[in-house]
Protein backbone atom coordinates (compact mmCIF):
# COMPACT_ATOMS: atom_id res chain seq x y z
CA UNK A 1 0.00 0.00 0.00
CA UNK A 2 1.19 3.99 -0.79
CA UNK A 3 2.03 5.74 2.09
CA UNK A 4 1.21 9.00 2.22
CA UNK A 5 3.77 11.51 4.32
CA UNK A 6 1.94 13.47 6.93
CA UNK A 7 1.77 17.07 5.90
CA UNK A 8 0.33 20.06 7.49
CA UNK A 9 -2.01 21.40 4.69
CA UNK A 10 -2.06 25.12 4.99
CA UNK A 11 -1.91 26.28 1.09
CA UNK A 12 -5.11 26.91 -0.88
CA UNK A 13 -6.44 23.22 -0.53
CA UNK A 14 -7.03 20.53 0.12
CA UNK A 15 -7.35 21.47 3.77
CA UNK A 16 -6.40 19.08 6.71
CA UNK A 17 -9.26 16.74 7.44
CA UNK A 18 -10.53 15.65 10.55
CA UNK A 19 -10.03 12.26 11.54
CA UNK A 20 -13.78 11.14 11.70
CA UNK A 21 -14.00 12.36 8.22
CA UNK A 22 -10.96 10.18 6.95
CA UNK A 23 -12.50 7.42 9.13
CA UNK A 24 -15.78 7.88 7.61
CA UNK A 25 -13.93 7.33 3.92
CA UNK A 26 -12.26 4.37 5.43
CA UNK A 27 -16.00 2.60 6.02
CA UNK A 28 -16.76 -0.85 4.00
CA UNK A 29 -18.09 0.46 0.11
CA UNK A 30 -21.83 -0.07 -0.08
CA UNK A 31 -23.32 0.12 -3.29
CA UNK A 32 -24.91 3.55 -5.25
CA UNK A 33 -28.70 2.49 -5.41
CA UNK A 34 -28.66 0.65 -1.42
CA UNK A 35 -31.37 2.43 0.32
CA UNK A 36 -28.55 3.00 2.98
CA UNK A 37 -26.86 4.99 0.98
CA UNK A 38 -29.63 6.78 -0.48
CA UNK A 39 -30.46 7.73 3.57
CA UNK A 40 -26.96 9.07 3.19
CA UNK A 41 -27.96 11.17 0.37
CA UNK A 42 -31.22 12.64 1.78
CA UNK A 43 -29.44 13.82 5.22
CA UNK A 44 -26.55 15.34 2.74
CA UNK A 45 -28.97 17.60 0.74
CA UNK A 46 -30.46 18.42 3.98
CA UNK A 47 -26.92 19.38 5.27
CA UNK A 48 -26.22 21.09 2.11
CA UNK A 49 -28.75 23.29 2.17
CA UNK A 50 -28.34 24.15 5.71
CA UNK A 51 -24.63 24.98 4.47
CA UNK A 52 -25.73 27.19 1.21
CA UNK A 53 -28.09 28.88 3.85
CA UNK A 54 -31.11 27.81 1.02
CA UNK A 55 -34.59 26.35 0.16
CA UNK A 56 -33.52 24.97 -2.79
CA UNK A 57 -34.69 21.64 -3.46
CA UNK A 58 -32.09 21.00 -6.07
CA UNK A 59 -29.37 20.93 -3.72
CA UNK A 60 -26.61 17.95 -4.07
CA UNK A 61 -22.99 17.21 -4.40
CA UNK A 62 -21.75 17.05 -8.04
CA UNK A 63 -18.88 13.73 -8.43
CA UNK A 64 -16.09 15.56 -9.50
CA UNK A 65 -14.29 18.67 -8.32
CA UNK A 66 -15.00 22.19 -8.16
CA UNK A 67 -14.16 22.24 -11.57
CA UNK A 68 -17.07 19.77 -12.44
CA UNK A 69 -19.44 21.77 -10.46
CA UNK A 70 -18.53 25.04 -11.97
CA UNK A 71 -19.30 22.93 -15.70
CA UNK A 72 -22.24 21.35 -14.34
CA UNK A 73 -23.70 25.24 -13.84
CA UNK A 74 -22.23 26.37 -17.21
CA UNK A 75 -23.67 23.85 -19.56
CA UNK A 76 -26.97 23.70 -17.58
CA UNK A 77 -27.55 27.11 -17.64
CA UNK A 78 -26.17 28.42 -20.93
CA UNK A 79 -26.81 27.83 -24.54
CA UNK A 80 -25.02 28.93 -27.50
CA UNK A 81 -25.73 32.35 -28.35
CA UNK A 82 -26.84 33.24 -24.94
CA UNK A 83 -24.70 36.37 -23.37
CA UNK A 84 -22.70 35.90 -20.30
CA UNK A 85 -21.19 38.46 -18.47
CA UNK A 86 -18.08 37.23 -16.41
CA UNK A 87 -15.94 38.60 -13.75
CA UNK A 88 -12.61 38.37 -13.90
CA UNK A 89 -10.25 39.63 -11.15
CA UNK A 90 -8.47 36.63 -10.90
CA UNK A 91 -7.47 32.56 -12.17
CA UNK A 92 -10.74 31.27 -11.26
CA UNK A 93 -12.98 34.16 -13.12
CA UNK A 94 -11.07 33.65 -16.26
CA UNK A 95 -11.70 29.99 -16.14
CA UNK A 96 -15.89 30.93 -15.87
CA UNK A 97 -15.21 32.47 -18.88
CA UNK A 98 -13.55 29.84 -21.05
CA UNK A 99 -16.39 27.39 -19.63
CA UNK A 100 -18.38 29.62 -20.46
CA UNK A 101 -17.43 30.17 -24.29
CA UNK A 102 -17.16 26.75 -24.67
CA UNK A 103 -20.66 26.52 -23.97
CA UNK A 104 -21.24 28.72 -27.47
CA UNK A 105 -22.36 32.07 -25.34
CA UNK A 106 -21.39 35.63 -26.04
CA UNK A 107 -18.86 35.95 -23.54
CA UNK A 108 -18.72 39.66 -22.07
CA UNK A 109 -15.69 40.03 -19.52
CA UNK A 110 -15.37 42.94 -17.09
CA UNK A 111 -11.97 42.89 -15.21
CA UNK A 112 -10.51 43.81 -12.41
CA UNK A 113 -6.82 44.12 -11.15
CA UNK A 114 -5.75 41.04 -9.14
CA UNK A 115 -6.19 41.19 -5.46
CA UNK A 116 -8.70 43.64 -5.88
CA UNK A 117 -12.83 43.13 -5.14
CA UNK A 118 -15.32 44.63 -7.60
CA UNK A 119 -17.53 47.85 -7.30
CA UNK A 120 -21.12 45.90 -7.02
CA UNK A 121 -21.89 49.60 -8.17
CA UNK A 122 -19.89 49.21 -11.28
CA UNK A 123 -21.60 45.90 -11.97
CA UNK A 124 -24.83 46.98 -11.32
CA UNK A 125 -24.53 49.34 -14.32
CA UNK A 126 -22.72 46.90 -16.41
CA UNK A 127 -25.24 44.23 -15.62
CA UNK A 128 -27.85 46.90 -16.99
CA UNK A 129 -25.68 47.76 -20.04
CA UNK A 130 -25.03 44.43 -20.91
CA UNK A 131 -28.87 42.50 -20.15
CA UNK A 132 -26.95 38.93 -19.42
CA UNK A 133 -28.66 35.61 -19.21
CA UNK A 134 -26.18 34.94 -17.12
CA UNK A 135 -23.75 36.86 -14.53
CA UNK A 136 -21.01 35.04 -13.05
CA UNK A 137 -18.43 35.96 -10.23
CA UNK A 138 -16.09 34.03 -7.58
CA UNK A 139 -17.18 34.90 -3.91
CA UNK A 140 -13.79 33.86 -2.99
CA UNK A 141 -10.96 34.42 -5.41
CA UNK A 142 -8.29 31.50 -4.12
CA UNK A 143 -6.04 32.77 -6.84
CA UNK A 144 -5.47 36.25 -5.16
CA UNK A 145 -7.35 36.14 -1.35
CA UNK A 146 -9.97 38.74 -2.63
CA UNK A 147 -13.24 38.67 -0.78
CA UNK A 148 -16.46 39.70 -3.38
CA UNK A 149 -18.96 41.45 -1.47
CA UNK A 150 -22.12 39.73 -3.81
CA UNK A 151 -25.35 41.27 -1.57
CA UNK A 152 -26.63 43.97 -4.22
CA UNK A 153 -26.60 41.85 -7.31
CA UNK A 154 -29.22 39.68 -7.51
CA UNK A 155 -31.85 42.19 -8.03
CA UNK A 156 -29.86 44.04 -10.52
CA UNK A 157 -29.40 40.30 -12.53
CA UNK A 158 -32.94 39.41 -12.03
CA UNK A 159 -34.29 43.06 -13.20
CA UNK A 160 -32.41 42.30 -17.09
CA UNK A 161 -34.16 38.33 -16.79
CA UNK A 162 -30.61 36.80 -16.01
CA UNK A 163 -29.60 33.87 -13.70
CA UNK A 164 -26.70 34.51 -10.84
CA UNK A 165 -24.02 32.48 -10.35
CA UNK A 166 -21.19 32.62 -7.86
CA UNK A 167 -18.26 30.37 -7.11
CA UNK A 168 -18.25 29.69 -3.55
CA UNK A 169 -15.44 26.72 -3.53
CA UNK A 170 -13.30 28.42 -1.42
CA UNK A 171 -15.71 30.61 0.71
CA UNK A 172 -18.78 27.91 1.84
CA UNK A 173 -18.11 26.73 5.27
CA UNK A 174 -15.79 29.58 6.28
CA UNK A 175 -17.26 32.60 5.48
CA UNK A 176 -20.91 33.78 5.25
CA UNK A 177 -22.70 32.38 1.70
CA UNK A 178 -26.22 33.08 1.94
CA UNK A 179 -27.56 31.93 -1.57
CA UNK A 180 -31.17 32.68 -1.10
CA UNK A 181 -30.77 36.21 0.77
CA UNK A 182 -28.51 37.53 -2.06
CA UNK A 183 -30.69 36.17 -4.79
CA UNK A 184 -28.44 33.49 -6.06
CA UNK A 185 -29.93 31.51 -8.71
CA UNK A 186 -26.91 28.75 -8.98
CA UNK A 187 -23.55 28.06 -6.98
CA UNK A 188 -21.12 25.55 -6.92
CA UNK A 189 -18.19 24.74 -4.57
CA UNK A 190 -15.92 21.91 -3.47
CA UNK A 191 -14.75 19.57 -0.51
CA UNK A 192 -11.77 20.33 0.10
CA UNK A 193 -11.55 24.05 1.37
CA UNK A 194 -13.48 25.17 4.32
CA UNK A 195 -15.53 21.85 4.07
CA UNK A 196 -12.27 19.76 5.19
CA UNK A 197 -13.34 17.20 3.25
CA UNK A 198 -10.47 15.51 0.48
CA UNK A 199 -11.26 16.81 -2.59
CA UNK A 200 -13.74 14.77 -5.02
CA UNK A 201 -17.28 16.05 -4.88
CA UNK A 202 -18.60 19.40 -5.84
CA UNK A 203 -21.58 21.12 -3.93
CA UNK A 204 -24.23 22.42 -5.97
CA UNK A 205 -27.48 24.53 -5.78
CA UNK A 206 -29.80 25.48 -8.08
CA UNK A 207 -33.22 27.59 -7.56
CA UNK A 208 -36.41 27.72 -8.79
CA UNK A 209 -35.79 30.15 -11.97
CA UNK A 210 -32.15 27.80 -12.78
CA UNK A 211 -34.50 24.86 -12.98
CA UNK A 212 -37.20 26.76 -15.24
CA UNK A 213 -34.24 27.72 -17.60
CA UNK A 214 -33.46 23.94 -17.59
CA UNK A 215 -36.45 22.98 -18.29
CA UNK A 216 -37.40 25.57 -20.87
CA UNK A 217 -33.66 24.50 -22.92
CA UNK A 218 -34.35 24.00 -26.65
CA UNK A 219 -31.30 22.11 -27.27
CA UNK A 220 -29.78 19.15 -24.93
CA UNK A 221 -27.10 20.15 -21.83
CA UNK A 222 -24.35 19.25 -24.42
CA UNK A 223 -22.27 17.18 -21.23
CA UNK A 224 -24.89 13.75 -20.82
CA UNK A 225 -23.04 13.34 -17.17
CA UNK A 226 -23.45 16.49 -15.79
CA UNK A 227 -27.06 16.83 -16.92
CA UNK A 228 -28.52 17.96 -13.62
CA UNK A 229 -32.20 16.55 -14.77
CA UNK A 230 -30.63 13.08 -14.38
CA UNK A 231 -28.60 14.30 -11.40
CA UNK A 232 -31.74 15.50 -9.83
CA UNK A 233 -33.24 12.38 -10.81
CA UNK A 234 -30.51 10.12 -8.66
CA UNK A 235 -30.77 11.66 -5.71
CA UNK A 236 -34.12 13.48 -5.77
CA UNK A 237 -36.58 11.78 -7.85
CA UNK A 238 -37.45 8.08 -8.88
CA UNK A 239 -33.83 7.58 -7.80
CA UNK A 240 -33.01 6.33 -11.42
CA UNK A 241 -29.38 4.86 -11.71
CA UNK A 242 -27.47 7.18 -13.63
CA UNK A 243 -23.88 6.53 -12.75
CA UNK A 244 -22.10 5.02 -10.27
CA UNK A 245 -21.41 7.59 -7.20
CA UNK A 246 -18.21 7.84 -5.48
CA UNK A 247 -19.72 6.22 -2.36
CA UNK A 248 -17.42 6.85 0.29
CA UNK A 249 -16.46 10.39 -0.49
CA UNK A 250 -20.07 11.01 -0.51
CA UNK A 251 -20.17 9.04 3.28
CA UNK A 252 -17.06 11.27 3.92
CA UNK A 253 -18.86 14.45 3.11
CA UNK A 254 -21.67 13.49 5.35
CA UNK A 255 -19.55 13.42 8.31
CA UNK A 256 -17.91 16.61 7.55
CA UNK A 257 -20.73 18.65 6.99
CA UNK A 258 -21.81 17.08 10.12
CA UNK A 259 -18.73 18.53 12.14
CA UNK A 260 -19.50 21.99 10.12
CA UNK A 261 -23.07 22.11 11.46
CA UNK A 262 -22.04 20.93 15.18
CA UNK A 263 -19.72 23.49 15.48
CA UNK A 264 -22.41 26.14 13.94
CA UNK A 265 -21.45 28.46 11.22
CA UNK A 266 -21.58 31.51 12.96
CA UNK A 267 -18.94 30.33 15.12
CA UNK A 268 -17.16 28.88 12.56
CA UNK A 269 -16.67 31.77 10.29
CA UNK A 270 -15.73 33.92 13.63
CA UNK A 271 -13.36 30.75 14.24
CA UNK A 272 -12.08 31.90 10.68
CA UNK A 273 -11.90 35.72 11.54
CA UNK A 274 -9.96 35.60 14.44
CA UNK A 275 -7.63 32.78 13.30
CA UNK A 276 -6.95 35.52 9.79
CA UNK A 277 -6.36 38.19 12.33
CA UNK A 278 -4.17 36.20 14.45
CA UNK A 279 -1.97 35.64 11.69
CA UNK A 280 -1.68 39.30 10.39
CA UNK A 281 -0.47 40.26 13.42
CA UNK A 282 2.11 37.45 13.85
CA UNK A 283 3.63 38.11 10.04
CA UNK A 284 3.57 41.69 10.46
CA UNK A 285 7.95 41.15 12.34
CA UNK A 286 8.60 38.90 9.32
CA UNK A 287 7.92 41.29 6.57
CA UNK A 288 5.32 39.58 4.30
CA UNK A 289 3.11 42.24 3.51
CA UNK A 290 -0.34 40.70 2.29
CA UNK A 291 -0.74 41.64 -1.46
CA UNK A 292 -4.67 41.48 -1.35
CA UNK A 293 -7.02 44.46 -1.04
CA UNK A 294 -7.35 46.05 2.56
CA UNK A 295 -11.05 45.45 3.70
CA UNK A 296 -11.88 42.72 1.31
CA UNK A 297 -9.21 40.13 2.72
CA UNK A 298 -10.56 36.32 2.65
CA UNK A 299 -10.09 34.52 6.34
CA UNK A 300 -9.10 31.44 4.88
CA UNK A 301 -6.68 32.32 2.24
CA UNK A 302 -3.91 34.83 2.50
CA UNK A 303 -1.57 35.96 -0.03
CA UNK A 304 1.43 37.50 1.26
CA UNK A 305 3.95 39.00 -1.08
CA UNK A 306 7.81 37.35 -1.26
CA UNK A 307 10.64 39.41 -0.41
CA UNK A 308 12.85 40.48 -2.93
CA UNK A 309 15.59 38.21 -3.70
CA UNK A 310 14.00 35.42 -2.19
CA UNK A 311 13.84 32.20 -4.14
CA UNK A 312 10.45 30.92 -4.00
CA UNK A 313 10.47 27.57 -4.99
CA UNK A 314 13.71 26.69 -2.22
CA UNK A 315 11.48 28.53 0.29
CA UNK A 316 8.55 25.87 -0.27
CA UNK A 317 10.55 22.73 -1.32
CA UNK A 318 12.48 23.49 2.19
CA UNK A 319 8.84 23.59 4.20
CA UNK A 320 7.54 20.56 2.80
CA UNK A 321 10.84 18.64 2.76
CA UNK A 322 11.80 19.25 5.97
CA UNK A 323 8.73 20.41 8.23
CA UNK A 324 5.91 18.75 6.28
CA UNK A 325 4.41 21.56 6.01
CA UNK A 326 2.84 22.12 1.94
CA UNK A 327 1.64 26.51 1.39
CA UNK A 328 0.76 27.68 -1.62
CA UNK A 329 2.62 28.91 -4.62
CA UNK A 330 1.09 32.17 -6.59
CA UNK A 331 -0.74 31.56 -9.23
CA UNK A 332 -1.36 33.40 -12.72
CA UNK A 333 0.19 36.88 -12.61
CA UNK A 334 1.55 36.30 -8.66
CA UNK A 335 3.33 33.47 -9.45
CA UNK A 336 6.83 33.57 -8.14
CA UNK A 337 5.48 36.85 -6.60
CA UNK A 338 3.23 35.29 -3.59
CA UNK A 339 2.81 32.46 -1.31
CA UNK A 340 -0.65 31.35 -0.57
CA UNK A 341 -1.50 30.89 3.29
CA UNK A 342 -4.76 28.88 3.89
CA UNK A 343 -6.30 28.71 6.76
CA UNK A 344 -9.28 26.63 6.02
CA UNK A 345 -12.33 24.68 8.31
CA UNK A 346 -10.14 22.64 10.34
CA UNK A 347 -6.75 24.24 9.38
CA UNK A 348 -7.84 27.37 10.77
CA UNK A 349 -6.46 27.42 14.05
CA UNK A 350 -3.84 29.81 16.02
CA UNK A 351 -1.52 26.73 16.46
CA UNK A 352 -1.54 26.11 12.46
CA UNK A 353 -0.38 30.37 12.20
CA UNK A 354 2.37 30.07 15.32
CA UNK A 355 3.71 26.65 13.19
CA UNK A 356 3.49 28.44 9.98
CA UNK A 357 4.58 31.53 10.90
CA UNK A 358 7.92 29.99 12.97
CA UNK A 359 8.56 27.70 10.10
CA UNK A 360 8.72 30.78 8.07
CA UNK A 361 10.69 32.58 10.39
CA UNK A 362 13.32 29.94 10.68
CA UNK A 363 13.18 29.21 6.61
CA UNK A 364 13.58 33.07 5.69
CA UNK A 365 16.61 33.41 8.59
CA UNK A 366 18.19 30.55 6.86
CA UNK A 367 18.33 32.03 3.11
CA UNK A 368 20.07 35.35 2.46
CA UNK A 369 18.49 37.64 0.28
CA UNK A 370 19.79 37.18 -2.95
CA UNK A 371 21.57 40.61 -4.30
N1 LIG B 1 -12.86 27.96 -8.03
C1 LIG B 1 -12.06 28.35 -7.03
C2 LIG B 1 -12.27 29.69 -6.39
C3 LIG B 1 -11.04 27.50 -6.59
O1 LIG B 1 -10.23 27.88 -5.60
C4 LIG B 1 -10.86 26.25 -7.21
C5 LIG B 1 -9.77 25.35 -6.79
O2 LIG B 1 -8.85 25.73 -6.11
C6 LIG B 1 -11.72 25.89 -8.25
C7 LIG B 1 -12.71 26.77 -8.62
C8 LIG B 1 -11.57 24.59 -8.96
O3 LIG B 1 -11.80 23.55 -8.09
P1 LIG B 1 -11.10 22.11 -8.24
O4 LIG B 1 -9.63 22.33 -8.22
O5 LIG B 1 -11.63 21.40 -7.03
O6 LIG B 1 -11.60 21.52 -9.50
Amino acid sequence: MPVTPSRLLLGPGPSPVPPSVLAALAQPTIGHMDPAFMKIMDETRQMLMKVFDTTNELTLAVSGTGSAGAEALMVNLLEPGDTALICVNGVFGGRLADKAGRCGANVVKIEAPWGTVFDQEALIEKIKEVKPNLFAIVHAETSTGAHQPLDRLGKAVHDVGGLFVIDCVTSLGGAPVKIDEWGVDAAYSGTQKCLSCPPGLSPVTFSPRAIERIKARKKKVQSWYLDMTFLMNYWTGNRAYHHTAPVNMNVALHEALRLVLEEGLEKRFERHRQTHAYLAEQIKPLGLPFTNQKGHRLPMLNPVAIPAGVDDKQVRARLLNEMNIEIGAGLGDLAGKAWRIGLMGHGSTKQNVDTVVGALKKVLADIPAKT
